[in-house]
């Protein structure tokens, strides 16, 4: 039977329960076990597709097409699985679900309440990776912290499954802060106490307690916490802040998270968890031999969290690189034609990111211009790669108002335009191109070298297409379509011949790099980005022993 764990947030947000709970389904699977993870998020929009990365951070998107909470990110990137829909649920989703059944009639004129018929549906969902068979533990966060009035439902929830399944088959771990005062030079536990003694009286008593705080825990305070919260001593574990996200999974395993969570759900320890691949990969990130400059251009870029997958990607590339990249934000709002090359001459690479709507956009222009004339590695994923189409065609081919429908409906040449499937769409959400979808490429291109094969598959999130009226135009100037869809034809990527490294992609590569599993397409930039560094100093080099002689 498939044992589930909750993962809980006390004190204050932002303490990072989806690291917490994919490191924990991390070391549960190197033990052996199969693990997934969801998240629920107690807000009423239906999915995060519709919320503006300030609000949310970015948007992620899985094979199936579900745009969801950017915590997936973590769980694939962490256990190196896949998620779906059934991965994120949403208290909009919920009640949708709920009142479409009761308009159908479905409660044969019952009074529709929030317990039972909202509770059911949470356990309805919460259980339905359960029974697939296919996982031995599902883990699923809680969004919010405890106290939110929106997480009640879900508290109320996990207090009926623990009842009905037993204590046994369902455990609750509660991540909480303990505050370093330093006036007091003190560990502060009473917030813990609240925040666990709220929890018990909506029912639900944690079985373990996760501290987040930045100094030791020493025994003593483990033990009053242990005291005071009603748990085992061993079952409060310390969660120090980690140099790297990544380090999370160890810190964990020397805390024996996983020992004590097997202990409570009562199943065997089985192997000393497998984690050799990971530390090996911890080992490069730590320890770089080099360094990279790589700019980000995009219009979000003063929130970390808006470019999340393209972030850990780079991680991942810098790893696999052996060199540390370090991301330059450059805002595209403040990019010009005349400040582009004092922006940009020091980068090693630019990439141009994702994006929706007018504002940076020529920002982005100016900068795909300048690494294109440059020589400078070049990288654009979907709204990227689309300005990097309305580039060429403004510079190369010289069609001077060249632009994608989205932000000129009246262009002369609109080289990106609306896809036909979407021309008679209204509503927003969930109606984008999503999800994974084949591509084929062309053999002799650098893609098919990168990727080492011609049939990929990646994810995909727009409306806008590249138009292939241009194509021929395109090609007979150096710009490449070389991937298409398979069936349908449209553009996946382009690439300009004669560049060291100039590729833009429809689809978002980034939502599929993990850990295991760095993506090809980050590798091979961050190493088209050493090759620049390389190439710079032996010019340096050359034009000093000119000099001298
Ligand atoms: N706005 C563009 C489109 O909808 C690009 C979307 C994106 O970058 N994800 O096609």
């Amino acid at each position: 039977m498939t044992k589930y764990i909750f993962v809980t947030g006390g004190v204050t947000s932002s303490l990072g329960k989806g690291i917490i709970a994919a490191s924990l389904a991390k070391l549960l699977q190197a033990r052996g076990y199969s693990a997934t993870i969801q998240k629920f998020d107690p807000y009423i929009n239906v999915d995060p597709g519709t919320l503006n990365p300030y609000e949310h951070g970015e948007c992620y998107v899985t094979d199936d097409g579900a745009e969801t909470d950017l915590d997936l990110g973590h769980y694939e990137r962490f256990l190196n699985t896949p998620t779906s829909q059934a991965n994120n649920v949403t208290t909009g989703r919920v009640y949708q679900y709920v009142i479409n059944r009761e308009r159908e009639g479905a409660f044969l004129g019952k009074t529709v309440q929030v317990i039972p018929h909202i509770t059911d549906e949470i356990k309805r969902r919460i259980r339905l990776l359960g029974n697939e068979n296919k996982y031995d533990v599902v883990i699923t966060e809680l969004g919010g912290t405890v106290g939110d009035i929106e997480s009640l439902p879900y508290i109320e929830a996990v207090r009926q499954l623990k009842w009905e399944l037993g204590n046994e088959n369902c455990l609750v771990v509660h991540l909480t802060l303990i505050p370093y005062l330093k006036a007091a030079k003190e560990l502060k536990t009473k917030p813990t106490q609240h925040s666990v003694k709220m929890l018990s009286e909506n029912g639900v008593h944690p079985d373990i307690i996760v501290c987040r705080t930045e100094e030791p825990l020493y025994n003593d305070l483990k033990k009053k916490i242990a005291l005071f919260c009603n748990v085992r001593p061993e079952a409060v574990i310390e969660a120090r802040d980690a140099d790297t996200i990544y380090g999370v999974p160890i810190e964990m395993m020397v805390e024996k998270l996983d020992i004590i969570a097997l202990k409570l759900l009562e199943l065997p320890l089985g192997n000393e968890p497998e984690l050799i691949k990971w530390k090996e990969f911890l080992t490069k990130l730590r320890y770089p031999k080099t360094k990279v400059t790589v700019g980000l251009i995009g219009k979000y870029v003063e929130l970390q969290d808006a470019y999340k997958s393209i972030l850990e990607s780079l991680i991942h590339a810098g790893a696999v690189n052996e060199c540390k990249v370090e991301v330059r934000n450059i805002h595209s709002e403040y990019l010009t034609p005349e400040n582009a090359a004092e922006k940009l001459q020091n980068l090693d690479a630019v990439l141009v990111a994702p994006g929706f709507g007018s504002r940076g956009i020529e920002g982005k222009i100016d900068a795909i211009r300048y690494a294109r004339e440059e020589n400078i590695p070049f990288f654009g994923i979907c709204l990227g790669m689309q300005m990097a189409a309305v580039e060429f065609a403004r510079n190369v081919l010289g069609h001077k108002d060249a632009h994608s429908t989205e932000m000129n409906a009246d262009t002369q040449h609109p080289v990106i335009h609306l896809m036909d499937e979407q021309k008679d769409i209204l509503h927003k959400g969930g109606t984008m191109r999503l999800g994974a979808y084949e591509c084929t490429l062309d053999p002799a291109s650098r893609m098919a070298g990168i990727y080492g094969k011609t049939l990929i598959q990646e994810r995909h999130r727009h409306r806008y297409e590249f138009n292939n009226d241009y194509l021929d135009a395109f090609e007979k100037s150096g710009m490449l379509p070389v991937g298409k869809n398979p069936s349908s034809g449209l553009v996946e990527v382009i690439e300009l011949t004669g560049h060291p490294f100039f590729i833009g992609t429809q689809f978002h590569p980034e939502y599929k790099s993990t850990v295991e599993n760095p993506h090809p397409l980050f590798v091979a930039f961050v190493k088209a980005a050493k090759q620049r560094q390389e190439t710079k100093k032996e010019e340096a080099n050359y034009e000093k022993n000119l000099s001298h002689n």
